[in-house]
């Protein structure tokens, strides 16, 4: 069976990070670790959440060819490193949690990358944001202005996802994967 790359997108708050905490409980997939420039938040790891580095070093890193893809959103950069993904491809499925800009751009590396919007029911995402807590009222407002750009970009996706019941959506979603492993 091929192992997939998985790009989970989708606007902030729909539940992303959530979903994908449940497909990793499996301990069958490999979940690539972005660098950021942006700060860390409260509760968040180095190297777990992100690796957070300087704007510096990741100017430089992508000089040097070491992102897979990345982007510039939130006045921040994102990136995916381009060597975890192509080393733990060869054993795993590796997921991706990225925004579409960066989606595209791994599609184009690698075309049979699948590509996953999850986006929450109609107007459940405000109440999302402000239940996690980690962004101030103004943040929350901003991600959710750039909800539209994120939705957008939903036809270029392989699979939408509705996160309204959690259990549901993530067997969606792992039916989705146990499918197309099976091709
Ligand atoms: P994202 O990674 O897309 O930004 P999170 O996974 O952090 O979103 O989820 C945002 C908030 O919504 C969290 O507080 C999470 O517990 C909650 N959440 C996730 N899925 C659901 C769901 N299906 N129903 C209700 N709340 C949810
Ligand atoms: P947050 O700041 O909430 O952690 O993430 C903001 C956005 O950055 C989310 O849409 C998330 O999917 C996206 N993101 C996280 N890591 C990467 C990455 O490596 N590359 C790209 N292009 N986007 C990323």
């Amino acid at each position: 069976m091929k192992n997939l790359l998985l790009v989970v997108s989708g606007p902030s708050g729909v539940g992303k990070g959530t979903i994908v905490d449940r497909l990793l409980e499996s301990g069958n997939y490999a979940l690539s670790v972005s660098c950021t420039t942006r700060k860390k938040r409260v509760g968040e790891v180095d190297g777990k959440s992100y690796f957070f580095i300087s704007r510096e070093k990741f100017l430089k890193t992508i000089e040097e060819g070491g992102f897979l893809e990345y982007s510039e959103h939130f006045e921040n950069y994102y990136g995916t490193p381009r060597a975890f993904v192509e080393e733990q491809l060869a054993s795993h499925d590796v997921i991706l949690e990225i925004e579409p800009n960066g989606a595209l751009q791994a599609k184009k590396s690698y075309p049979d990358a699948v590509l996953i919007m999850i986006v929450a029911p109609e107007g459940a995402q405000r109440q999302r944001l402000k239940d996690r807590g980690t962004e101030s009222d103004e943040e929350i407002e901003r991600r959710i202005k750039r909800a539209d750009y994120e939705l957008s970009k939903k036809d270029l996706y392989d699979y939408i996802l509705v996160n309204d019941d959690l259990d549901e959506c993530v067997a969606r979603l792992e039916n989705i994967i146990k499918e197309l492993k099976r091709i």
